[in-house]
């Protein structure tokens, strides 16, 4: 029991699987299926991928908790796919959502990423043309993505077959069994197959969820991806002493060629200062990147791309993004800008503890800077020193 429910919070639970696969080739999948998840843009599969794709594959039911925005999509989306007979025009695979928007988001993932197979993949939402569903599912179709409510209409109106249904996927486990779906949802459950493979996806693992996996799971692996702590440790903080805004730039132009040694995030607080400071160092001839919230997502993911691969040295970027960027490869961050808030620091400039690896920040702190540097520092308990003249020999 006590490794069933586990932790402070009552709210997650312990994995019981250790294999990770870090590598998309490694996974065995299907030539068409791996084309498709590297046309998508994907590289390496990130942290639940790298657990939770493969006890999928080999057909066991799973329970995959990680933070949204972690990848949870992809992970069952992938799996679906290697499963799924494509000789065989019928649905075997059906994934629940919550939202009619998240559902016909997980169709455009599941045919993105199946862009190289033939896979007909249906999304059965409320508020659509009934007749449409119908249409499709006699036409056949090898997935079905909907909301539990049409879903459900059209299992018991016999439009949507269940017998070859093999894989079911509940994403958003925790949010759809604390509504009001949870009926309806066992009522599906008791539709399927009785050997149907079970998946649920949660950010959080709330009671009512641990309910289902007793009730409908069997002998389940869990899979549990912890936030990754941030940590100041290992990193050397340094500032230098600017005096005026105006003379951040020309002190970021004489630490260039340091700079580039390695690869290196600029942080400013605004969109507008990272614009007008990518200006500015173009203009001198020096080559960096830039990105910020105004940009669309392709537009970032090209610039992400290019600094992922080493082709772009330099980011500047703002906050926003901070948390989102994986800057384990970047062993040096300059706030360009002290950051607004004291909590955006160590977004900023910490370390996953699990991936941790030394690292150089460098405070850009003007005369009016000099009292938020102390308050970091004695808010993380950290020491922030003069910058010596070496700086790069610790890079
Ligand atoms: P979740 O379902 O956990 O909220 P998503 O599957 O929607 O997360 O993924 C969040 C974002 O990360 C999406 O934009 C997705 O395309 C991207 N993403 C997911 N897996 C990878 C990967 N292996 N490599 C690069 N980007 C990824």
């Amino acid at each position: 029991m006590a490794d069933q429910l586990n932790d402070i919070d009552g709210d997650q639970i312990e994995s019981n699987y250790d294999e990770v696969i870090d590598h998309f080739d490694a996974f065995n999948l299907k030539p068409e299926l791996l084309r498709g998840i590297y046309a998508y843009g994907f590289e390496v599969p990130s942290s639940i991928q790298q657990r939770a794709i493969m006890p999928v594959i080999k057909g066991h039911d799973v329970i995959a908790q990680a933070q949204s925005g972690t990848g949870k999509t992809a992970t069952f989306s992938i799996s679906v796919l290697e499963k799924i007979d494509f000789s065989l025009q019928k649905c075997q695979a059906l994934i629940l959502a919550p939202t009619r928007e998240l559902a016909q988001q997980i169709q455009k993932v599941v045919i993105a990423l199946g862009d190289y197979t033939n896979v007909q993949c249906h999304a059965c939402i409320g508020g659509t043309d009934v007749r449409e569903d119908i249409k499709a599912l006699q036409d056949g179709v090898h997935i079905v993505v909907g909301t539990p409510g049409r879903v459900h209409d059209m299992i018991k109106r016999r439009y949507l077959k269940t017998e070859t249904i093999k894989l079911f996927v509940l994403d958003e486990a925790d949010e759809m069994l604390s509504s009001g779906f949870k009926e309806q949802i066992y009522d599906i459950f008791q539709l399927l197959p009785p050997t149907t493979q079970v998946v649920l996806l949660s950010a959080t693992m709330p009671s009512e969820v641990l309910d289902v996996t007793q009730k409908f799971m069997r002998d389940p692996i869990r899979i549990l991806v912890k936030k990754d702590e941030l940590t100041l440790e290992g990193i050397k903080q340094f500032f230098v002493a600017v005096e005026f805004e105006d003379w951040k730039l020309d002190t970021l132009c004489d630490l260039y060629d340091t700079v580039t040694i390695t690869q290196a995030v600029i942080f400013c607080n605004t969109k507008r200062k990272v614009d007008w400071l990518t200006d500015k160092l173009t203009s001198r001839d020096f080559t960096v990147s830039a990105m910020h919230g105004d940009m669309d997502q392709a537009q970032r993911d090209v610039i992400m791309r290019e600094f992922r691969s080493g082709s772009s040295r330099v980011l500047i970027t703002t906050d926003l993004l901070a948390r989102g960027i994986d800057v384990q490869q970047v062993s040096l961050v300059i706030n360009y800008d002290l950051p607004a808030n004291k909590e955006n620091y160590i977004h900023r400039i910490g370390r996953g503890g699990r991936f941790g690896r030394k690292g150089v920040a460098i405070n850009f702190v003007t005369n009016d800077d000099v009292k938020i540097m102390r308050e970091i520092e004695k808010f993380y308990s950290t020491q922030i020193e003069e910058m010596p003249m070496n700086v790069a020999d610790l890079m």
